[in-house]
């Protein structure tokens, strides 16, 4: 299969081929030729899918028909949850338009209004913003959102984790109801599946299995937890493991994430929390304190902590059970970096069982069940007795 019948224009083709790109990835197979038809789209696909250039494709192909409404504003929309995969959209948007006139501006946060509002008070085809500064924008008036004609929210499972649904809304009310939508998340499954009924029409669903790698470099194992007293003893007693070296702790919301760092760090640990309210700076400092090996605990989210790549984390710790395999893969992903070998250890509840099966199912690995010595379940669930 080749890019050359998913309906690109030519100057597309030899710009993609100038890349090195030889074929489309699934997700741009599925989306490009569906986007192109002019429909609503909801996809699920993860980063490094190659989710990026199956919309900005699509909508630098929109930008050779003339514009439909007239004025200065953007033609094309794409919100994202940060900065950088604001810069990264841009940045791309140049690479493959390479032979297009047409201009970009980002509106991010963290940045002066400035340029922004120079960039703005001219004509622009493609805008990339961060939610929370194109409201502001928005409320001074100061972007008009009367001519764009394509929407795309990218990794919209993230922006709603972050709390931006507010403004999301706010956004979509000014721009024409005549509009296409493709939303991109993670899953599609609750917050963002409302969020897909409020903001698309007649939406074609696409998803994009993910392939599971088996990780033979991470050791895998669960512990039955009685209650939250018995997992916080438990992982008291994992963190001072002397051949651990960092640690990345999953809570399954915000707020436990803050409690937990909290209650380590009355115990004498180096930790820090990482989830979706926190400003962006903070973020990143934190992210620089692990990296520097100055902390070595963190307490995350699923969403804030996906791409973490530092090598110094051996220990990975599902304090709360994430609720699908394909989030395991994530969390415990972010051990075994950089050739070095990890232990993920995975707190269940006395009902789980049916997740390790399922992690199994979808992995290929194998996670064994273990007890730590003196801190053993009260009530063993027969389901966990595997045999032998
Ligand atoms: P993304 O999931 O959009 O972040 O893309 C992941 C990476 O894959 C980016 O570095 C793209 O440049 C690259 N990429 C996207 N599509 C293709 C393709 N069809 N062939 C080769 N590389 C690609």
């Amino acid at each position: 299969m080749s890019f050359s019948t998913l309906g690109l224009d030519p100057s597309l083709l030899a710009t993609l081929a100038a890349l090195g790109y030889a074929a489309p990835t699934p997700v741009q197979r599925e989306a490009i030729p569906a986007a192109i038809a002019g429909g609503d789209l909801l996809v699920s696909s993860q980063t490094g899918s190659g989710k990026t250039a199956a919309f900005l494709l699509p909508a630098l192909q929109r930008l050779y028909a003339p514009a439909t409404a007239p004025g200065i504003g953007p033609r094309i929309l794409v919100l994202t949850p940060t900065r950088e995969l604001a810069l990264q959209v841009q940045k791309a948007a140049h690479g493959y338009g390479s032979t297009q006139r047409m201009r970009t501006a980002s509106v991010v946060g963290g940045m002066p209004y400035g340029l922004q509002l120079k960039q703005l008070s001219r004509p622009v085809d493609i805008v990339i913003a961060t939610p929370g500064r194109l409201k502001d924008h928005m409320d001074r008036r100061t972007v008009s959102l009367g001519r764009v004609e394509l929407l795309v929210l990218d990794e919209a499972d993230r922006m709603l984790d972050m709390g931006f649904q507010e403004e999301i809304d706010a956004i979509v009310a000014r721009i024409p109801k005549e509009r296409q939508t493709l939303l991109f998340s993670a899953t599609l499954d609750g917050i963002v599946g409302h969020l897909a009924q409020r903001v698309t029409r007649s939406a074609k669903r696409i998803a994009i299995a993910r392939v599971a790698e088996t990780r033979p470099d991470i050791t895998q194992h669960a512990l039955v937890a009685d209650n939250d007293a018995h997992k916080v003893r438990m992982l008291d007693t994992l963190l001072r493991e002397s051949d651990v070296d960092q640690t990345l702790v999953f809570t399954a919301t915000k707020r436990s994430a803050e409690e937990l760092s909290g209650s380590l760090l009355g115990k004498g640990f180096d930790v820090g929390a990482l989830h979706g309210d926190m400003r962006q700076r903070e973020r990143s400092q934190m992210l620089q304190r692990l990296r520097d090996g100055k902390m070595k605990v963190l307490v995350a989210t699923d969403v804030a902590a996906r791409g973490i790549d530092v090598p110094g984390i051996n220990l990975v710790v599902n304090y709360d059970a994430p609720r699908q395999a394909e989030d395991y893969v994530h969390r415990i992903g972010r051990t075994g970096r950089a050739g070095r070998a990890g232990v993920a250890v995975t707190f269940l509840g006395h009902g789980d069982r049916h997740l390790v099966r399922q992690i199994e199912r979808f992995t290929g690995n194998v996670v064994t069940m273990m007890v730590i010595p003196g801190l053993e379940p009260r009530n063993m669930p027969r389901s966990f007795r595997r045999p032998g």
